[in-house]
Protein backbone atom coordinates (compact mmCIF):
# COMPACT_ATOMS: atom_id res chain seq x y z
CA UNK A 1 0.00 0.00 0.00
CA UNK A 2 1.45 3.34 -0.47
CA UNK A 3 0.62 6.21 2.00
CA UNK A 4 0.31 9.53 1.28
CA UNK A 5 -0.49 12.59 2.86
CA UNK A 6 -3.44 14.37 1.60
CA UNK A 7 -4.27 17.92 3.29
CA UNK A 8 -7.27 19.86 3.38
CA UNK A 9 -7.42 20.89 -0.44
CA UNK A 10 -7.08 17.62 -2.09
CA UNK A 11 -8.75 15.39 0.68
CA UNK A 12 -11.74 14.74 -1.87
CA UNK A 13 -9.59 12.44 -3.57
CA UNK A 14 -9.99 9.54 -0.70
CA UNK A 15 -12.59 7.39 -1.40
CA UNK A 16 -14.39 7.39 1.77
CA UNK A 17 -15.14 11.12 1.49
CA UNK A 18 -16.73 10.83 -2.17
CA UNK A 19 -19.24 8.44 -0.95
CA UNK A 20 -20.36 10.65 1.86
CA UNK A 21 -24.05 12.33 1.90
CA UNK A 22 -24.01 15.28 -0.42
CA UNK A 23 -24.86 17.15 2.41
CA UNK A 24 -22.34 15.84 4.87
CA UNK A 25 -19.65 16.82 2.52
CA UNK A 26 -21.33 20.22 1.89
CA UNK A 27 -21.20 20.37 5.96
CA UNK A 28 -17.21 19.58 5.76
CA UNK A 29 -17.38 22.07 3.31
CA UNK A 30 -18.42 24.80 5.21
CA UNK A 31 -17.53 24.52 8.89
CA UNK A 32 -13.32 23.61 7.28
CA UNK A 33 -13.38 27.82 6.67
CA UNK A 34 -13.60 28.36 9.80
CA UNK A 35 -11.93 25.33 11.61
CA UNK A 36 -8.55 24.08 9.35
CA UNK A 37 -9.56 20.62 8.00
CA UNK A 38 -6.64 18.32 7.10
CA UNK A 39 -6.31 14.51 7.08
CA UNK A 40 -5.03 11.48 5.34
CA UNK A 41 -5.33 8.04 4.26
CA UNK A 42 -3.62 6.38 7.43
CA UNK A 43 -6.52 8.28 9.51
CA UNK A 44 -8.73 7.21 6.60
CA UNK A 45 -7.87 3.68 6.31
CA UNK A 46 -7.18 2.60 9.38
CA UNK A 47 -8.66 4.77 11.98
CA UNK A 48 -11.82 5.34 11.07
CA UNK A 49 -14.70 2.93 10.92
CA UNK A 50 -17.03 4.05 8.32
CA UNK A 51 -19.89 1.70 9.00
CA UNK A 52 -20.74 4.36 12.03
CA UNK A 53 -18.89 7.07 11.28
CA UNK A 54 -21.02 9.34 12.51
CA UNK A 55 -20.75 8.51 16.32
CA UNK A 56 -16.79 7.20 15.64
CA UNK A 57 -14.01 9.04 17.88
CA UNK A 58 -12.09 9.39 15.18
CA UNK A 59 -14.08 10.84 12.35
CA UNK A 60 -14.84 13.25 15.07
CA UNK A 61 -11.55 13.95 16.25
CA UNK A 62 -10.64 15.27 12.27
CA UNK A 63 -13.86 15.38 10.48
CA UNK A 64 -15.36 18.92 11.07
CA UNK A 65 -19.00 18.81 11.26
CA UNK A 66 -22.20 20.80 11.77
CA UNK A 67 -22.69 21.40 15.48
CA UNK A 68 -18.96 22.39 16.10
CA UNK A 69 -19.59 25.82 15.01
CA UNK A 70 -22.04 28.01 17.11
CA UNK A 71 -25.50 28.04 15.08
CA UNK A 72 -25.41 31.29 13.70
CA UNK A 73 -21.83 31.54 12.82
CA UNK A 74 -22.67 28.04 10.84
CA UNK A 75 -25.66 29.99 8.95
CA UNK A 76 -23.52 32.73 8.21
CA UNK A 77 -20.16 30.98 6.48
CA UNK A 78 -23.55 29.18 4.52
CA UNK A 79 -25.29 32.18 3.39
CA UNK A 80 -21.84 33.90 2.04
CA UNK A 81 -20.36 30.28 0.16
CA UNK A 82 -24.43 30.16 -1.65
CA UNK A 83 -24.50 33.82 -2.12
CA UNK A 84 -21.25 34.10 -4.04
CA UNK A 85 -19.50 36.51 -1.81
CA UNK A 86 -16.29 37.11 -3.24
CA UNK A 87 -13.18 34.76 -1.70
CA UNK A 88 -11.74 37.86 0.05
CA UNK A 89 -15.03 39.33 1.91
CA UNK A 90 -15.67 35.13 3.14
CA UNK A 91 -12.30 35.68 4.38
CA UNK A 92 -13.38 38.52 6.53
CA UNK A 93 -16.06 37.00 7.81
CA UNK A 94 -14.18 33.83 9.13
CA UNK A 95 -11.91 36.10 10.38
CA UNK A 96 -14.15 37.40 12.91
CA UNK A 97 -16.14 34.26 13.27
CA UNK A 98 -12.61 32.74 14.41
CA UNK A 99 -11.62 35.75 16.77
CA UNK A 100 -14.77 34.76 18.53
CA UNK A 101 -13.42 31.46 19.15
CA UNK A 102 -11.06 32.43 21.47
CA UNK A 103 -7.91 31.46 19.69
CA UNK A 104 -5.59 32.31 22.38
CA UNK A 105 -7.03 30.93 25.00
CA UNK A 106 -4.73 31.29 28.75
CA UNK A 107 -2.59 34.08 27.69
CA UNK A 108 -0.36 31.52 25.76
CA UNK A 109 1.66 34.44 23.95
CA UNK A 110 2.56 36.21 27.49
CA UNK A 111 5.68 33.84 28.80
CA UNK A 112 8.33 35.05 26.39
CA UNK A 113 11.15 35.22 27.50
CA UNK A 114 14.12 37.23 27.20
CA UNK A 115 17.77 37.12 26.15
CA UNK A 116 19.74 40.29 26.49
CA UNK A 117 16.88 41.71 26.52
CA UNK A 118 15.32 40.96 23.09
CA UNK A 119 12.27 38.56 23.04
CA UNK A 120 12.67 35.24 21.87
CA UNK A 121 9.60 34.53 20.15
CA UNK A 122 9.90 30.92 19.39
CA UNK A 123 10.09 30.17 23.14
CA UNK A 124 8.02 30.28 26.12
CA UNK A 125 9.39 30.23 30.02
CA UNK A 126 6.76 29.44 32.69
CA UNK A 127 7.66 27.51 35.35
CA UNK A 128 11.10 27.57 36.12
CA UNK A 129 12.88 24.04 35.52
CA UNK A 130 11.46 23.96 31.58
CA UNK A 131 11.73 26.03 28.22
CA UNK A 132 9.68 25.44 25.88
CA UNK A 133 10.54 25.78 22.25
CA UNK A 134 8.46 26.21 19.11
CA UNK A 135 10.44 25.53 16.43
CA UNK A 136 9.09 27.03 13.36
CA UNK A 137 9.29 24.18 11.20
CA UNK A 138 7.08 22.14 13.73
CA UNK A 139 4.35 24.84 13.31
CA UNK A 140 1.94 22.96 11.61
CA UNK A 141 0.58 19.00 12.18
CA UNK A 142 0.36 15.55 9.98
CA UNK A 143 -3.58 16.39 9.96
CA UNK A 144 -6.00 18.20 12.54
CA UNK A 145 -7.49 17.36 15.54
CA UNK A 146 -11.20 19.88 15.55
CA UNK A 147 -10.25 20.58 18.70
CA UNK A 148 -7.12 22.49 18.27
CA UNK A 149 -6.39 25.82 19.69
CA UNK A 150 -2.93 26.06 18.18
CA UNK A 151 -3.81 26.53 14.66
CA UNK A 152 -3.23 30.10 14.48
CA UNK A 153 -0.36 30.22 15.08
CA UNK A 154 0.63 27.46 12.54
CA UNK A 155 2.98 28.99 9.77
CA UNK A 156 3.77 28.08 6.16
CA UNK A 157 7.77 29.93 5.73
CA UNK A 158 9.75 27.34 6.65
CA UNK A 159 13.12 29.75 6.62
CA UNK A 160 16.47 27.15 8.45
CA UNK A 161 18.58 30.26 8.72
CA UNK A 162 15.87 31.81 11.00
CA UNK A 163 15.24 28.16 12.85
CA UNK A 164 19.27 27.68 13.96
CA UNK A 165 19.41 31.27 15.71
CA UNK A 166 16.54 30.88 17.02
CA UNK A 167 17.79 27.53 18.43
CA UNK A 168 20.72 28.92 19.45
CA UNK A 169 19.45 32.10 20.95
CA UNK A 170 17.47 28.96 23.31
CA UNK A 171 20.57 27.38 24.04
CA UNK A 172 22.03 30.16 25.52
CA UNK A 173 19.27 31.48 27.04
CA UNK A 174 19.23 28.13 28.96
CA UNK A 175 23.06 27.97 29.71
CA UNK A 176 22.52 31.06 31.79
CA UNK A 177 20.08 29.78 33.95
CA UNK A 178 20.45 26.42 35.84
CA UNK A 179 17.12 26.24 37.20
CA UNK A 180 16.09 24.52 33.55
CA UNK A 181 16.72 21.30 33.00
CA UNK A 182 14.40 20.11 30.75
CA UNK A 183 13.50 21.68 27.06
CA UNK A 184 9.88 20.71 25.55
CA UNK A 185 9.61 20.51 21.90
CA UNK A 186 6.52 21.88 20.90
CA UNK A 187 3.83 22.82 17.92
CA UNK A 188 1.67 22.24 16.42
CA UNK A 189 3.48 19.00 15.57
CA UNK A 190 7.42 18.81 16.05
CA UNK A 191 7.32 15.28 14.22
CA UNK A 192 6.42 17.07 11.08
CA UNK A 193 10.18 18.00 10.82
CA UNK A 194 12.77 16.09 8.81
CA UNK A 195 14.96 14.05 11.54
CA UNK A 196 17.98 15.90 10.04
CA UNK A 197 16.66 18.80 11.54
CA UNK A 198 16.12 17.96 14.62
CA UNK A 199 19.16 16.24 14.70
CA UNK A 200 20.51 19.79 13.79
CA UNK A 201 18.96 21.13 16.50
CA UNK A 202 20.37 18.42 19.01
CA UNK A 203 23.82 18.27 17.54
CA UNK A 204 23.88 21.97 18.76
CA UNK A 205 22.57 20.82 22.30
CA UNK A 206 24.74 18.46 22.62
CA UNK A 207 27.64 20.88 21.90
CA UNK A 208 26.44 23.15 24.20
CA UNK A 209 26.81 20.60 27.26
CA UNK A 210 24.66 21.87 29.50
CA UNK A 211 25.39 20.28 32.65
CA UNK A 212 21.50 21.23 34.34
CA UNK A 213 20.35 20.14 31.34
CA UNK A 214 18.74 16.45 31.82
CA UNK A 215 15.74 16.12 29.54
CA UNK A 216 14.43 16.31 26.00
CA UNK A 217 10.58 16.17 25.83
CA UNK A 218 8.74 15.99 22.34
CA UNK A 219 5.26 16.56 22.29
CA UNK A 220 2.93 15.23 19.33
CA UNK A 221 0.20 13.26 17.71
CA UNK A 222 2.24 11.84 14.74
CA UNK A 223 1.39 8.21 16.72
CA UNK A 224 -2.07 8.69 15.81
CA UNK A 225 -1.66 10.76 12.44
CA UNK A 226 1.51 9.52 10.98
CA UNK A 227 2.77 6.60 12.59
CA UNK A 228 5.30 5.91 9.78
CA UNK A 229 7.43 8.09 10.77
CA UNK A 230 8.87 5.65 12.73
CA UNK A 231 8.75 2.59 10.76
CA UNK A 232 11.72 2.02 8.91
CA UNK A 233 10.76 -0.39 6.32
CA UNK A 234 8.83 2.76 4.93
CA UNK A 235 11.19 5.34 4.19
CA UNK A 236 14.96 6.06 5.42
CA UNK A 237 13.75 9.05 7.26
CA UNK A 238 12.32 7.17 9.97
CA UNK A 239 15.42 5.05 10.70
CA UNK A 240 16.59 8.78 10.80
CA UNK A 241 13.78 9.95 13.44
CA UNK A 242 15.22 6.52 15.59
CA UNK A 243 18.85 7.23 15.59
CA UNK A 244 18.14 11.17 16.32
CA UNK A 245 16.25 9.54 19.67
CA UNK A 246 19.43 7.46 20.02
CA UNK A 247 21.84 9.62 19.79
CA UNK A 248 20.09 11.87 22.87
CA UNK A 249 20.41 8.91 25.20
CA UNK A 250 23.72 8.41 23.72
CA UNK A 251 24.59 11.68 24.83
CA UNK A 252 23.50 11.40 28.41
CA UNK A 253 20.03 12.82 27.92
CA UNK A 254 16.14 11.14 28.96
CA UNK A 255 13.72 11.20 26.60
CA UNK A 256 10.42 12.10 26.97
CA UNK A 257 8.05 11.58 24.10
CA UNK A 258 4.56 12.95 24.96
CA UNK A 259 2.09 10.68 22.53
CA UNK A 260 -1.36 12.58 22.64
CA UNK A 261 -4.02 9.63 22.09
CA UNK A 262 -7.45 10.77 22.56
CA UNK A 263 -9.14 7.32 22.19
CA UNK A 264 -8.13 4.04 22.16
CA UNK A 265 -8.90 3.26 18.58
CA UNK A 266 -5.91 5.41 17.58
CA UNK A 267 -3.79 2.55 19.24
CA UNK A 268 -5.64 -0.61 17.66
CA UNK A 269 -3.64 -1.55 14.98
CA UNK A 270 -0.08 -2.97 14.18
CA UNK A 271 1.19 0.30 12.53
CA UNK A 272 0.99 2.27 15.58
CA UNK A 273 2.11 -0.66 17.60
CA UNK A 274 5.16 -1.00 15.75
CA UNK A 275 6.03 2.19 15.93
CA UNK A 276 5.44 2.46 19.34
CA UNK A 277 7.75 -0.50 19.99
CA UNK A 278 10.45 0.92 17.97
CA UNK A 279 10.23 4.88 19.89
CA UNK A 280 10.61 2.68 22.74
CA UNK A 281 13.50 0.51 21.79
CA UNK A 282 15.29 4.01 20.98
CA UNK A 283 15.57 4.22 24.24
CA UNK A 284 12.70 6.40 24.46
CA UNK A 285 9.99 6.87 27.42
CA UNK A 286 7.03 7.59 26.06
CA UNK A 287 4.20 9.39 28.26
CA UNK A 288 0.54 10.23 27.34
CA UNK A 289 -2.10 12.82 27.34
CA UNK A 290 -5.19 13.94 26.46
CA UNK A 291 -7.91 16.33 27.20
CA UNK A 292 -11.67 14.45 28.77
CA UNK A 293 -13.96 15.46 25.10
CA UNK A 294 -17.76 14.87 25.06
CA UNK A 295 -18.39 13.23 21.61
CA UNK A 296 -15.32 11.36 21.95
CA UNK A 297 -13.52 10.15 25.30
CA UNK A 298 -16.38 11.70 27.69
CA UNK A 299 -16.69 8.37 30.20
CA UNK A 300 -14.91 6.81 32.85
CA UNK A 301 -14.51 3.13 30.82
CA UNK A 302 -13.22 4.48 27.69
CA UNK A 303 -10.54 6.27 29.91
CA UNK A 304 -9.85 2.84 31.96
CA UNK A 305 -9.43 0.85 28.30
CA UNK A 306 -7.26 3.70 26.93
CA UNK A 307 -4.46 3.63 30.18
CA UNK A 308 -5.09 -0.21 30.38
CA UNK A 309 -3.77 -0.18 26.31
CA UNK A 310 -1.52 2.35 27.00
CA UNK A 311 0.36 0.20 30.12
CA UNK A 312 0.12 -3.03 27.97
CA UNK A 313 2.24 -0.99 24.99
CA UNK A 314 4.71 0.28 27.52
CA UNK A 315 3.32 3.96 27.62
CA UNK A 316 2.94 5.67 30.54
CA UNK A 317 -0.30 7.31 31.18
CA UNK A 318 0.63 10.98 32.27
CA UNK A 319 -2.09 13.92 32.42
CA UNK A 320 -5.98 13.95 31.83
CA UNK A 321 -6.75 17.44 30.62
CA UNK A 322 -9.90 19.72 30.97
CA UNK A 323 -10.84 21.24 27.28
CA UNK A 324 -9.88 24.80 27.11
CA UNK A 325 -12.81 27.39 26.48
CA UNK A 326 -11.48 27.56 22.92
CA UNK A 327 -12.95 26.72 19.25
CA UNK A 328 -15.89 24.58 19.56
CA UNK A 329 -15.98 24.24 23.22
CA UNK A 330 -19.66 24.28 23.23
CA UNK A 331 -19.07 21.15 21.07
CA UNK A 332 -16.19 18.98 23.41
CA UNK A 333 -16.38 20.75 26.71
CA UNK A 334 -17.82 19.76 30.10
CA UNK A 335 -18.56 20.89 33.14
CA UNK A 336 -15.79 20.02 35.71
CA UNK A 337 -18.16 17.73 37.94
CA UNK A 338 -18.82 15.58 35.17
CA UNK A 339 -14.99 15.20 34.18
CA UNK A 340 -13.93 14.94 37.86
CA UNK A 341 -16.41 12.02 37.33
CA UNK A 342 -15.31 10.49 34.78
CA UNK A 343 -11.43 10.51 36.13
CA UNK A 344 -12.66 8.92 39.21
CA UNK A 345 -14.58 6.43 37.62
CA UNK A 346 -11.76 5.68 35.26
CA UNK A 347 -9.01 5.34 38.03
CA UNK A 348 -11.30 3.05 39.84
CA UNK A 349 -11.96 0.66 37.19
CA UNK A 350 -8.12 0.68 36.26
CA UNK A 351 -5.22 -1.54 37.60
CA UNK A 352 -2.02 -0.12 39.08
CA UNK A 353 -0.20 1.54 36.74
CA UNK A 354 -2.87 3.75 35.60
CA UNK A 355 -2.51 5.66 38.23
CA UNK A 356 0.29 7.72 36.95
CA UNK A 357 -2.00 10.33 35.54
CA UNK A 358 -2.42 14.04 36.63
CA UNK A 359 -5.89 14.59 36.25
CA UNK A 360 -8.03 16.40 36.08
CA UNK A 361 -6.23 19.58 35.01
CA UNK A 362 -6.65 22.66 33.34
CA UNK A 363 -4.17 24.71 31.80
CA UNK A 364 -4.68 28.16 33.18
CA UNK A 365 -3.20 31.28 32.97
CA UNK A 366 -1.43 30.95 36.51
CA UNK A 367 -0.76 27.20 35.99
CA UNK A 368 -1.91 23.93 36.05
CA UNK A 369 -4.82 23.36 38.13
CA UNK A 370 -5.49 19.24 39.23
CA UNK A 371 -9.07 18.59 40.67
CA UNK A 372 -8.37 16.49 43.69
CA UNK A 373 -11.82 16.36 44.48
CA UNK A 374 -15.43 17.23 45.61
CA UNK A 375 -15.67 17.57 49.27
CA UNK A 376 -18.41 18.17 51.49
CA UNK A 377 -18.21 19.93 55.23
CA UNK A 378 -19.85 17.45 57.55
CA UNK A 379 -21.05 20.11 59.52
CA UNK A 380 -22.44 22.83 57.10
CA UNK A 381 -23.18 20.54 54.45
CA UNK A 382 -21.36 22.96 52.19
CA UNK A 383 -19.58 21.37 49.02
CA UNK A 384 -16.16 22.37 47.10
CA UNK A 385 -13.80 21.25 45.06
CA UNK A 386 -10.56 20.56 46.35
CA UNK A 387 -8.11 22.09 43.91
CA UNK A 388 -3.93 22.48 43.75
CA UNK A 389 -1.72 23.29 41.12
CA UNK A 390 0.14 21.28 39.85
CA UNK A 391 2.09 23.71 38.49
CA UNK A 392 2.30 27.31 39.43
CA UNK A 393 4.31 30.07 38.02
CA UNK A 394 5.20 31.30 40.87
CA UNK A 395 6.97 27.96 42.45
CA UNK A 396 6.14 28.58 46.14
CA UNK A 397 2.33 28.07 45.34
CA UNK A 398 2.92 24.75 43.90
CA UNK A 399 1.37 21.66 45.89
CA UNK A 400 -0.24 23.49 48.10
CA UNK A 401 -4.67 22.24 48.01
CA UNK A 402 -7.18 24.65 48.80
CA UNK A 403 -10.85 24.48 48.45
CA UNK A 404 -13.32 26.82 46.41
CA UNK A 405 -17.07 26.26 46.35
CA UNK A 406 -18.42 24.21 44.01
CA UNK A 407 -20.61 24.79 41.01
CA UNK A 408 -22.40 22.38 39.36
CA UNK A 409 -22.05 24.33 35.98
CA UNK A 410 -18.49 25.25 35.89
CA UNK A 411 -16.42 24.23 33.15
CA UNK A 412 -13.35 26.42 34.17
CA UNK A 413 -11.46 27.86 36.84
CA UNK A 414 -12.13 31.02 36.19
CA UNK A 415 -15.59 30.54 37.10
CA UNK A 416 -13.93 29.26 40.59
CA UNK A 417 -11.60 31.40 41.40
CA UNK A 418 -11.45 35.66 40.56
CA UNK A 419 -7.97 35.47 39.86
C1 LIG B 1 2.32 21.81 30.88
C2 LIG B 1 3.40 22.75 30.68
C3 LIG B 1 4.72 22.37 30.92
C4 LIG B 1 5.10 20.99 31.35
O1 LIG B 1 4.61 20.70 32.63
P1 LIG B 1 4.90 19.28 33.32
O2 LIG B 1 4.23 19.38 34.64
O3 LIG B 1 6.36 19.13 33.40
O4 LIG B 1 4.29 18.24 32.40
C5 LIG B 1 5.69 23.33 30.74
N1 LIG B 1 5.43 24.59 30.35
C6 LIG B 1 4.15 24.99 30.11
C7 LIG B 1 3.91 26.41 29.69
C8 LIG B 1 3.10 24.09 30.24
O5 LIG B 1 1.86 24.50 30.00
S1 LIG C 1 -2.17 17.20 17.09
FE1 LIG C 1 -2.05 19.01 18.34
S2 LIG C 1 -1.37 20.60 16.96
FE2 LIG C 1 -2.11 18.92 15.69
S3 LIG C 1 -4.21 19.42 15.27
FE3 LIG C 1 -4.19 18.13 17.07
S4 LIG C 1 -4.17 19.53 18.82
FE4 LIG C 1 -3.58 20.70 16.99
Amino acid sequence: MNYIAYNATNYKQIEYIKDLPSQVKEEIDIVARVLPFKTNNYVVDYLIDWENYKTDPVYILTFPNKNMLPAEAYSKVEQAVKSGLSEDQIQKLVNGIRLGLNPHPANQLTNIPKLDGVPLPGVQHKYQDIVLFFPTQGQTCHANCTFCFRWPQFVKDLDLQFAMKEIDDMIEYIRRDDRIHEILFTGGDPMIMSPDTIQRFMDRIFEANIPHLSTIRFGSKSLTFWPFTFLPEFSDEAQKMLDMFKSITDNGLHVSFMAHFNHWQEMDNAVVQQAVQNIRDAGVTIRTQSPVLKNINADGKTWAKIWEMQVKLGMIPYYMFVERETGPFEYFGLPLAEVYDIYSEAVRLSSSFAKTVTGPSMSASPGKVQILGIVEDPISGKKYFNLQFARHRDNQKTFKPFLVEYNENASWYDELVTE
